[in-house]
């Protein structure tokens, strides 16, 4: 199933699913129990939201070997992890913002995991059993100031800079996914979730031997080699294969 949230002539926003290109009402908790209704209201009719309200946005620096080495570091022997804002979401078709403190904002092409139960210490073997689905990301990140800043809040958290979405897909296979990254629809990235150095099990039992993971939250897996810059004009599209697309444009 596809979960979306949506929105109809700017009322309240709705969790929703969707059917070819037509959308239903989910009443409800997407995490617990919900019904749905038909689908019938046309895609082209509403406008889509972020696809869920996370408490927590994780994300994972250096999880493709390519990647560590093109920007010249080692591959982590434990995951890296780190946070963004929930103030810098945006959903599908909205515009990343150039902050004017950067002059090098990059892409990020993820797979994104979405947590669907609450957990702690979770043990790799049962991590499939908190996994609600997967849905697309866009890590956007100023590479000056991550590497000015030594640490990567201010880098990884402006507004604008987390875009996921547009569905998230509750039966998506994600051992073996093709994640691609075009700008203007020229290749950038693109490599395989099999490259990943820790899987999605292990990343849900690493985090969650820290932090308690609610539903809702997200992992972003990090990215494959090929990051590069956004201009003011640019149209990013982070595709993988059977999931589906997330494009935005890029302004000042
Ligand atoms: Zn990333």
């Amino acid at each position: 199933m596809k979960i979306v949230r949506y929105q109809i002539n700017g009322d309240a926003v709705k969790y929703g699913w969707m059917l070819d290109d037509k959308i239903g009402e989910i009443q409800g908790d997407i995490f617990g129990e919900y019904r749905r209704r038909e689908a019938k209201t046309p895609i082209a009719e509403i406008k889509l939201a972020a696809p869920c309200l996370p408490t927590k946005i994780l994300c994972v620096g250096r999880n493709y070997v390519d990647h560590a080495r093109e920007l010249g570091n080692e591959v982590p022997k434990v995951p890296l992890i780190f946070l963004k804002p929930s103030s810098s979401i945006i959903s599908n078709g909205e515009n990343i913002i150039l902050p004017p403190q950067s002059n090098q904002v990059e892409h990020e092409a993820e797979l994104v995991v979405v947590i669907g139960k609450r957990g702690r210490n979770i043990t790799p073997e049962t991590a499939k059993e908190y996994i609600f689905g997967y849905t697309i990301g866009n890590d956007i990140t100023a590479r000056d100031l991550q590497k000015a800043d030594g640490q990567w809040t201010r880098a990884k958290g402006f507004d604008t800079f987390c875009s996921f979405g547009p569905w998230i897909d509750t039966e998506f296979d994600a051992s073996d996914a093709v994640v691609t990254c075009r700008v203007n629809g020229q290749m950038r990235q693109m490599a395989s979730t099999r490259d990943m150095v820790f899987n999605v099990s292990t990343l849900i039992a690493y985090i969650s031997s820290v932090m308690t993971l609610e539903p809702g939250d997200i992992i972003f897996t990090g990215t494959p080699a090929g990051v590069g810059e956004l201009k003011n004009g640019d149209i990013v599209d982070v595709e993988i294969e059977g999931l589906g697309k997330l494009s935005n444009p890029v302004k000042v």
